[in-house]
């Protein structure tokens, strides 16, 4: 296969982690790079909002108030989608109708009493602490019997949705494996069984020797543009060694983790100059009392933006009927992040 191959002609890249396949057209992109001369949105935020239901000290929704905390904190959601109380049911008519309940609980993670900080304005120290609380979540949520998958999330950015800008995550905890991590288990558990190594173990190492997708890595962790990625900027931060939850971060590994969320999270900032808008979120093994060897701990960010920070990729009509396409190939992509610079822009002025 000539390499040209994929940055010239139409052609569909295998998804490993999910065994789905997303359609690329590099030949659609032959315009130049414009990300610097694309207008900047200024996100002046005030470091303390009063209305903001997430700052200390505020009221929220359901009449509590937000303690004075001062480094990150957590509560269960006031609108969560799961509960844990709730009625046990089985619906199947024929197998056409088929319905069950489903208990969870739902939490909420600010980063830090700071209104206007986000991951990537955040130092090292303090995102230690947010994966300090992961990690306090993720063995409390996980060891409850009922508990079989906990997905640690963030949707930043209104353009994703998100109805407060305070820098916050959520933790969502649920009875069984979701379909997302339940189709890379199932890739997980093929590739090990048949390897005895795991899926993004041998990938990594793939790509570590191509460096043509690299974006970023330290000593325990690597960022790539995936070679399947979907989103024109997404981004996967895969662990050196094959650990499955962040439970099993050595004192160093959590360091690094906190310095390539720093990285990535500027990087993306730099990119158009914005606080920019994703979705990320961590894929950790199922807490459903298995071991699981096969399962190779990584995290994932899908953000919207395409050529400004204005213009947004639209997951509509081919995307929605057929399956997801790109122009912008990753390797080209992934270029771009890797030079942006590492320093924030705001730090820079
Ligand atoms: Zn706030
Ligand atoms: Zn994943």
């Amino acid at each position: 296969m000539k390499n040209s191959n994929l940055t010239d002609y139409p052609h569909r890249r295998l998804n490993i982690l999910t065994g789905e396949w997303t359609l690329c057209s590099p030949h659609r992109t032959k315009r130049p790079w414009q990300g610097e001369q694309s207008e900047t949105q200024e996100d002046k935020r005030p470091q303390y909002d009063p209305q903001c239901y997430l700052c200390p000290g505020n009221v929220r929704a359901n009449g509590e108030r937000n303690p004075d905390y001062t480094s990150t904190f957590v509560f269960t959601n006031d609108f969560s989608a799961l509960l844990e109380e709730a009625p046990k049911f089985d619906l199947n008519e024929k197998n056409l109708l088929v319905a069950k309940s489903q208990k969870g609980i739902c939490r909420v993670v600010n980063f830090s009493p700071r209104h206007d900080l986000t991951l990537a304005e955040m130092n090292t120290e303090d995102i230690e602490n947010v994966i300090s609380v992961w990690q306090n979540e993720f063995e409390f949520l996980g060891s409850k019997p009922f508990i079989k998958y906990v997905q640690i999330f963030e949707n930043k950015g209104k353009i994703m949705g998100n109805s407060n800008p305070h820098p916050h995550c959520q933790i969502w905890a649920q009875e069984e494996i979701p379909n997302e991590p339940l189709k890379e288990l199932k890739q997980f558990r093929k590739y090990f069984n048949k390897n005895e190594r795991t899926l993004l173990q041998d990938y990594l190492k793939l790509e570590l020797r191509k460096k043509e997708r690299l974006v970023y890595s330290n000593d325990s962790f690597v960022a790539v543009v995936p070679f399947w990625a979907v989103w024109p900027y997404e981004t996967l931060i895969v662990s050196r060694r094959p650990i499955s939850n962040i439970l099993q971060f050595k004192k160093k590994e959590k360091r690094d983790f906190a310095d390539i969320l720093k990285t990535i999270t500027t990087k993306y900032d730099n990119l158009f100059k914005v606080s920019f808008p994703y979705s990320a979120g961590l894929h950790q093994a199922p807490t459903d009392g298995r071991e699981h060897k096969e399962w190779h701990f990584h995290m994932h960010f899908y953000p919207p933006l395409l050529r400004s920070a204005t213009v947004k990729k639209f997951m509509v009509g081919y995307e929605m009927l057929a399956e997801p396409q790109r122009d912008i190939t990753p390797e080209y992509s992934s270029e771009i992040l890797r030079k942006l610079p590492a320093k924030h822009y705001k730090d820079m002025q």
